[in-house]
């Protein structure tokens, strides 16, 4: 075994209902008394709890998914204007990006609370869109200090959300298996995070207020985040990259429809990652949900796993999730699946663990876009 693997400088406080005391005691640590509150509209409320022991210099709430250039330039000069020493963001991937394009330019530290399961908080990537083009780059300035944890603060996620927003944690996982940079630290990290998401998903659907399940959830997502930061962006990610820049297709939910498909293209090409998925995904129990005895056989016991097994895993949680299922509900459209993979074919990475023609993306874009079932495709 031979790997080498960076582990980011971070601080991770994770406690259910202890947002506000451990976000002041980080305050407090970082000596900061200027602090910029960055929350969207919807949450303000949320944030408002959050920061009653902080000193709050200024609130800004002026937030857009993908971060336009005009938006995080508003945000800089409202930094600078206010003198403001760090920056809080409570939210989702949108909230936590607005606060990395400001520091990406003052170098000023962040403190993210999370309301999502996005995981852009244990990230050094950034992105920010100009017209219809996206651009992500990585720098350790945007990698916020410290992040605080409160599983309470998902419970107003609405489930479907929830839903989307957690497989789009589960495509960290299931990429950083095969990505340019996976080594064995961050499979295991992904592995977990496949197993906890897999506990914890079907919870918060069955009870929104469930905390367990938002804690296991929420776990999941620190998790996957932290693989796909070591691992780097493998085919998933390119694919969605793409579909997400070009035709405006909703982040998350854009990650759950995709994810099935690339998992059945490069499964069998990669059967160690296969494995351990099959196995996080629960092995014989998951496979035997999906398709029965002959599903479980394939997966179970100590022989081989094949392909089956991980996709059987997949298929039956996102079925339990009612997780969203089709590119076209998301307004992507058949004719535009021939350009969309000569968009991709550029960016697939090297590394990936089978080669990648202009035909296999066409195949697989056109069944997500469909919906169709992802065993028979390939
Ligand atoms: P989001 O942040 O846009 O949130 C979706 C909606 O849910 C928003 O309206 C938001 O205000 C609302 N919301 C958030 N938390 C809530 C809560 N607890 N209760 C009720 N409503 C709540 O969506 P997202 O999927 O979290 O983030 C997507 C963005 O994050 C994309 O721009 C994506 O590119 C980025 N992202 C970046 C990284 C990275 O590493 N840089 C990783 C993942 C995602």
């Amino acid at each position: 075994m031979r790997f080498v693997h960076d582990t980011l400088p971070q601080r991770v406080c994770f406690g259910s209902g202890e947002a506000a005391a451990n976000l002041s005691n980080e305050i407090g640590k970082l000596g900061a008394s200027r602090v910029m509150l960055i929350a969207a509209t919807a949450e303000v409320d949320l944030a408002d709890a959050v920061v009653k022991d902080v000193p709050v210099a200024l609130r800004h709430h002026d937030v857009v998914m993908h971060v336009p250039v005009e938006v995080a330039a508003r945000a800089r000069e409202a930094a600078a204007k206010h003198d403001i020493d760090a920056l809080v963001s409570v939210g989702g991937g949108s909230t936590t990006g607005l606060a990395k394009a400001i520091a990406l330019t003052t170098g000023l530290p962040i403190v993210a609370v999370p309301t999502t399961y996005a995981g852009s908080e244990a990230t050094p990537v950034w992105g920010l869109t100009e017209g219809a083009k996206k651009t992500t780059g990585t720098d350790s300035r945007v990698l916020p200090r410290v992040i605080v944890y409160d599983a309470t603060l998902t419970m107003s996620l609405p489930v479907e959300m929830s839903v989307a927003s957690g497989l789009n944690a589960l495509a960290h996982c299931v990429d950083s298996m095969w990505a340019p940079n996976a080594d064995p630290v961050n499979a295991a990290l992904a592995a977990e995070g496949i197993r906890s998401l897999a506990a914890g998903l079907p919870k918060v659907v069955a009870d929104p207020m469930d905390l367990d399940g938002r804690e296991h959830a929420l776990y999941a997502a620190y998790l996957s985040a932290a693989a796909f930061a070591s691992a780097g962006s493998g085919l998933h990610h390119k694919i969605c990259h793409v579909l997400g820049g070009k035709y405006n297709l909703p982040h998350a939910q854009t990650h759950a429809t995709v994810l099935p498909y690339v998992l059945a293209f490069n499964g069998p090409a990669a059967p160690d990652a296969e494995r351990r998925i099959a196995v996080a995904f629960g092995g014989a129990e998951a496979a035997s949900r999906a398709g029965g005895a002959e599903a479980a056989s394939r997966a179970g016991g100590a022989g081989p796993v094949s392909t089956a097994g991980a996709l059987d895993g997949l298929v039956a949680l996102k079925r339990e999730l009612n997780a969203p299922r089709a590119l076209a509900d998301y307004g992507f459209t058949e004719d535009s699946v021939a350009e969309a993979a000569e968009a991709i074919l550029p960016s697939v990475p090297p590394s990936n663990p089978r080669p990648v023609t202009a035909a296999d993306l066409r195949a697989l874009l056109h069944a997500a876009w469909s919906g169709a079932d992802p065993a028979t495709v390939f």
